[in-house]
């Protein structure tokens, strides 16, 4: 019943000769069950948008938006900025922005929030790091970043947010959380949701992250409380994206 989506995170790479053929090839895919988004960075969401505008068969995802609406903040960008483009979701607090650039649980509400306001869908990251995980916190840490949006914003906010299990140890490192390891932490987010809404939980769609490629997605998609992937290094290539998009059905 909830529909999987297969997200491309394409961090701070690509240029308009490398994302034009990127696209192009993911524009040449069979139309898929799943819903296919990609995330450029910013400067390229007009092109990415420009040569998806024939399609609707992709979805385009901001990596990030400020939670202050507009002024004097250097080198931001606003939800109503990302109104000017077909931009439909919005990662935020991503692991790389909590560690590298100090987004805390309540700052990463605050996006969430100018976002709902806006009419974007959040794709909310949360997950811990192997500390974390090896002193036996992993649900503890999940619970807490998404305690801080249900504090802000109450439980019926997740009507229209995505969250993203990113297990940071899994990031980047090619060691992906095991497809068991992920349903565990998976179906422990759900509960922790049901216990304030059952409906909202059984809604929520929960997407794994983290070294995700085409010959682990078929495992991690048959799981039952994994609804899709947000996939780094993957998404670049556009074979082995199109072979994660394939395996989600
Ligand atoms: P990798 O797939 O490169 O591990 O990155 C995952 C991620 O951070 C997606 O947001």
């Amino acid at each position: 019943i909830r529909q999987k989506i297969v997200a491309g995170n394409w961090k701070m790479n690509g240029s308009v000769e490398s994302i034009t053929a990127l696209v192009t090839d993911l524009l040449k895919a069979d139309s898929s069950n799943s819903e296919v988004v990609v995330s450029p960075s910013f400067p390229y969401l007009h092109l990415v948008s420009t040569l998806c505008a024939q399609n609707d068969q992709i979805k385009l995802a901001a990596q990030n938006v400020s939670d202050k609406a507009s002024g004097a903040f250097t080198g931001e960008v606003s939800a109503s900025m990302l109104e000017d483009f077909a931009v439909k979701y919005v990662l935020v607090g991503h692991s790389e922005r909590r560690s590298l650039y100090g987004e805390t649980d309540d700052v990463v509400a605050l996006k969430v929030q100018s976002l709902i306001n806006k009419d974007f869908i959040p794709m909310l990251c949360i997950g811990e790091t192997l500390e974390e995980r090896e002193a036996g916190q992993t649900l503890a840490v999940c619970e807490r970043q998404i305690k801080a949006v249900l504090d802000l914003l109450g439980v019926e906010a997740f009507n229209r947010i995505v969250i993203a299990y990113e297990p940071v140890w899994a990031i980047g490192t090619g060691l992906s959380a095991t497809a068991e390891q992920a349903q565990a932490v998976h179906s422990g987010i759900r509960a922790f949701l049901a216990s304030f809404s059952e409906s909202v939980a059984q809604r929520v769609q929960i997407l794994y992250g983290g070294s995700v490629k085409a010959s682990s997605s078929r495992d991690l998609f048959a799981m039952p409380d994994i609804d899709g992937a947000l996939v780094g290094g993957a998404s670049l290539d556009a074979k082995e994206f199109l072979e994660i998009v394939k395996a989600a059905g």
